[in-house]
């Protein structure tokens, strides 16, 4: 049996079904899930994060959330949260960077925020010395000061897709022909959570919806706006999106999404439109470059630093980290940064209103 043969067998008996259940599926399934079976990040993954990249993204974070709660009156005890933490690595490289910012390590409380028990076997092995406790979803965040990352989390999350057809949509859909999964259209539906895009779209045009996102943030800003904090969330993507962004990604290649269910990763672009919107009660900064941030919080000064204990292959890869995190035609502008703040608080550093 693999997720394959499942879902085939699940389109053959109840029709086809939504992007956003094949993502989940393909991401979640407890047996067959790509973070259920996969190593899933870093080298010997499917694909490389910012925080597996080099040390400095971890450690820029973790001092940006540190100034924040410093700007915000040291408030103790409170929440230090990361959606979606992977190995681990950048909330490692983030508690060993604020250690230098004295009160904020025994204030904080670690809470991770994963769905897959592998993954959580990961972080524990990483984060054992910082007590974490991990909760399914953002719903279960304790109500105190919250300071949250989430990095390349968004992106993971289901998203829905439909094709423009006059004032209705036709969801995109994965179905069966001769045996393999295939995308097909569903029937022209009218589509409330869609109303707006119907001014900025046309005939055929194809956009996304991501069901879990506006709800996640929203919850987020709720714990901010009542008990002070702030969040940043990176990922790639866009103001707002039009086109497919679904992508699969498998040993470190573009991958077709539908041939290979569990075994690619699968990623569609963040829509940040509706997560600043999601972001009210609260303020949200400007979406700024993920290369422009860290540049603002000084890691041309951490890389000169880290630089001059090394030499030959090891600096060369430094050099070539530091321009992969931050250069426009790599990382640096592909990727974007918002942070939520208390409308009362300044943004966290690197961010502008
Ligand atoms: N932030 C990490 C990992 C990004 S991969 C990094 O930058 O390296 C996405 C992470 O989100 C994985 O840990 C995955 O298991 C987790 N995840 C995916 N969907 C999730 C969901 N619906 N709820 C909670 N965690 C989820």
């Amino acid at each position: 049996m693999s997720l394959i043969d499942i879902l085939s067998r699940r389109i053959a008996a109840q029709g086809p079904i939504s992007v956003a259940d094949y993502m989940a599926e393909c991401l979640l399934h407890p047996e067959f899930g790509f973070y259920t079976t996969q190593p899933a990040l870093g080298a010997e993954g499917a694909f490389v994060t910012a925080p597996e990249i080099s040390q400095m993204f971890g450690e820029l974070i973790g001092l940006c959330l540190a100034q924040a709660w410093l700007d915000q009156g040291a408030p103790a005890p409170f929440t230090l949260a990361e959606a979606g933490p992977g190995r681990g690595t950048l909330m490692a490289d983030a508690l060993r960077a604020a250690r230098a910012v004295p009160g904020f390590l025994d204030a904080a409380r670690l809470v991770l925020i994963e769905a897959s028990p592998r993954m959580r076997g990961l972080q524990a092995q990483t984060l054992a010395a910082h007590d974490p406790a991990w909760i399914d979803g953002v719903y279960a965040l304790p109500d105190a000061p919250l300071f949250l990352v989430a990095n390349e989390f968004f992106d993971a999350l289901p998203i829905r897709q439909f094709l423009r057809d006059g004032a209705l949509w036709r969801e995109r859909q994965v179905g069966l022909a001769e045996g393999r999964l295939t995308f097909g259209l569903g029937p022209a539906q009218p589509q409330p959570a869609l109303k707006a895009r119907l001014e900025d779209t046309r005939d055929g045009d194809l956009v996304e919806y991501c069901p879990a996102a506006a709800p996640i943030l929203q919850a987020v800003a709720a714990r901010i706006a009542d008990h002070g904090g702030a969040a940043l969330v990176i990922d790639y993507g866009d103001w707002r999106s039009l086109g497919d962004t679904l992508q699969a990604v498998a040993g470190h290649a573009r991958a077709d999404p539908l041939a290979q269910p569990g075994r690619a990763d699968l990623t569609a672009h963040v829509d940040f439109e509706a997560l600043a919107r999601a972001a009210a009660p609260c303020a949200h900064t400007r979406l700024t470059p993920q290369g422009v941030f860290l540049e603002r919080l000084g890691i041309t000064a951490r890389a000169r630093g880290l630089a001059r204990n090394l030499a030959g292959a090891a600096l060369d890869a430094h050099v070539a980290a530091h321009r992969r995190l931050t250069h426009p035609e790599e990382m640096g502008t592909l990727f974007k940064v918002m942070g939520v703040h208390p409308r009362t608080a300044p943004p966290p550093p690197g961010l502008e209103p």
